[in-house]
């Protein structure tokens, strides 16, 4: 049977996962895509197809939303969002109802997949909506962790609101293999895989800040970092932040690409990390949660982000500023 797939959002992220559905395509299937920025999407059509011009009959860019209704046959089985915040998301997704409802044609085909990290009550709020007004059609939070290495890659970890594995339809599978490496059934409570990102990336935040704090003490206490990184990485302090993504230059072998040995570029910028931490503490304001260390990491995040050099590199950059900053 041939599957149709719609993906809205062809920005950093976006790109890699609808490349990887365009070169997975079997005979029949279609793919629609989108982005808000025309420009976006004409460059996503030139890459892929002069990469892998076979699919290319296969791959429609659309110019409106509203053509994700008008210009296909039938409804679209699956239609992807990867768009910044919340409030894209709430706006795609309501307009594609809309077009749905005036256009008389029944969604009740299509499942939305919502892979941007956003708040867990607006994608409550987008999930009761679908329900409400397209009844058979779904929307699913399936947010993704592993970056833009990860999405280029196809090694993904994706999270998922579902019950259990049991509990994922083999298409929605199918599909989620062909962008990344991992399917976690989180909860079945709609959030609950937004509810699995943000508490890990919170972990990740404040451990990162926690790494800076304290090679930057080891540093003042004259110790030699590298042999200190080492030492971490087989000690109790062990972490993604001190190991993986070390924030000492020169620590580990270059082809272990950590943003530290070229100036904390690219990799996974503090600006991201930043609204994670934002993200994960609304939510558990929400949940009746109070995050102790929510406040103070935000703190610095919100002063660090004050700094576009900073804003735009990889979180490790923390470990550096630390380092300049004059106490206060
Ligand atoms: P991005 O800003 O590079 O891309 C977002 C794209 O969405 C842009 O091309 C933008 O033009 C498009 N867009 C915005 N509003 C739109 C609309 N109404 N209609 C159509 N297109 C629209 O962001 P990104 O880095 O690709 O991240 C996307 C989401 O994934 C975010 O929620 C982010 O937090 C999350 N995320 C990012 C990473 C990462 O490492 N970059 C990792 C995991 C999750």
């Amino acid at each position: 049977a041939s599957t149709s797939y719609g993906f809205i959002g062809l920005g950093q992220m976006g790109q890699h996962m609808a490349r990887h559905i365009y070169n997975k395509l079997e005979a029949t299937d279609k793919l629609y895509v989108n982005d808000n920025v025309a420009a976006a999407t004409q460059s996503f059509i030139k890459n892929v197809t002069d990469e892998n011009p076979a699919n290319k009959d296969a791959l429609k860019p659309l110019n409106s939303l509203e053509e994700f209704v008008t210009s296909v046959d039938e409804p679209l089985d699956f239609i992807i969002t990867m768009v910044p915040e919340g409030k894209h998301v709430k706006g795609v997704v309501s307009e594609l109802v809309s077009h749905y409802q005036k256009n008389n044609v029944s969604g009740t085909k299509t499942t939305f997949l919502d892979s941007s990290t956003i708040d867990i009550p607006t994608s409550r709020e987008v999930h009761e909506f679908v329900k409400k007004e397209l009844p058979g059609a779904d929307f699913i939070d399936t947010p993704v962790s592993g970056g833009v290495a990860g999405a280029r890659k196809a090694t993904l970890s994706f999270m998922l609101s579902r019950p259990n594995n049991e509990s994922i339809s083999a298409d929605l599978r199918t599909l989620l293999n062909k962008m990344g490496a991992n399917i976690f059934a989180c909860g079945e409570t709609h959030g609950a895989g937004l509810a699995a990102k943000l508490s890990n990336n919170y972990l990740l935040a404040v451990t990162n800040l926690a790494v800076a704090d304290s090679f930057q003490l080891a540093k003042s206490f004259g110790l030699n970092l590298k042999d200190y990184a080492k030492l971490v990485s087989v000690s109790t302090g062990k972490c993604w932040a001190a190991v993986d993504n070390c924030p000492i230059p020169g620590a580990y072998p270059k082809e272990n690409n950590l943003p530290a040995d070229v100036k904390y570029e690219g990799g996974f910028i503090s600006k991201l990390t930043r609204k994670d931490l934002v993200l994960a503490t609304q939510s558990a304001e929400y949940a009746n949660r109070f995050l102790y260390l929510g406040d103070v990491s935000k703190h610095w995040y919100d002063k660090a982000c004050e700094r576009e050099d900073l804003a735009n590199r990889d979180l490790s950059v923390l470990y550096e500023w630390l380092g300049e900053l004059e106490k206060d």
